[in-house]
């Protein structure tokens, strides 16, 4: 994660300035598997991320809810965490820091999960585990405090192939205000003014915009809410969606 930090990445715009709209971006693999790891978050983890008054509809209801349930009212093998802040999928790519990270940043290394067996000597013919290192053992009664390592890579390998994120780096992906994305290799610019019904091409306008954690997050809220999701978060100030 170390290295995430100083991580910025860029997308190219291509912006109909008499319109004030962004028509599509030019976007390397990094923007893209930014974008599709999107799908994979939690809706929990959608929610803290946007703030509760960020969200639109009433999910932000539900989740403080659940905050300010009293921890009496849940099953005792139940800790609310659970629903609160899910594991998040792992995000050992560069596009990790265009979001904030989940609160606990233990919880970023599920991979890399301790387990946990008793700690009593009497007792380990009995191979029971556990992740969570306050369990009592259904033997002995010990705490499972004895950790031990997980060694398995299939785990690991299944989440995130070959650690090199969703799509391949062969071309410059294309990524449509309401973020469609395809490949920029199989479009012809001709089709592409067609497409946006291009009258005045000197009315076209590039500009090369950072991506960040900001932009990362409002792109999240963003598309949520609008099909002109580049185009609110780099052209407009988002609030005033
Ligand atoms: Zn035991």
């Amino acid at each position: 994660m170390a290295s995430s930090a100083s991580t910025k990445l860029t997308v190219k715009l291509l912006i109909d300035s008499k319109r004030e709209k962004v028509l599509f971006a030019e976007a390397s693999k990094e923007v893209i598997d930014f974008l599709l790891n999107l799908l994979r978050l939690p809706l929990s983890a959608v929610i803290r991320l946007l703030n509760k008054d960020g969200m639109v509809g009433s999910l932000g209801n539900l989740y403080l809810s659940v905050e300010n349930l009293n921890d009496t009212y849940m099953q005792p093998d139940i800790h609310k965490d659970v629903l609160l802040k899910p594991r998040a999928p792992i995000s050992s790519q560069q596009f990790s820091a265009l979001l904030p990270a989940n609160g606990d940043d233990s919880d970023n290394h599920n991979v890399e999960a301790s387990f946990y067996t008793c700690s009593n000597q009497h007792c380990t013919g009995a191979y029971n585990v556990t992740c969570d290192n306050k369990t009592i053992c259904p033997h002995c009664r010990f705490v499972m405090t004895s950790k031990i390592t997980y060694v398995g890579k299939k785990v690991a390998e299944d989440v995130f192939p070959n650690n090199s994120g969703f799509v391949k780096e062969v071309v410059t992906y294309m990524v449509m205000d309401d973020l469609v994305i395809q490949p920029m290799s199989t479009i012809s610019s001709i089709t592409l003014l067609n497409k946006f019904n291009v009258k005045e091409v000197g009315a076209l306008q590039e500009k090369v915009v950072e991506l960040g954690m900001t932009q990362g997050v409002d792109l999240l809220k963003a598309s949520l809410q609008s099909k002109a999701v580049l185009t609110s978060v780099f052209l407009k100030n988002i609030s005033a969606i």
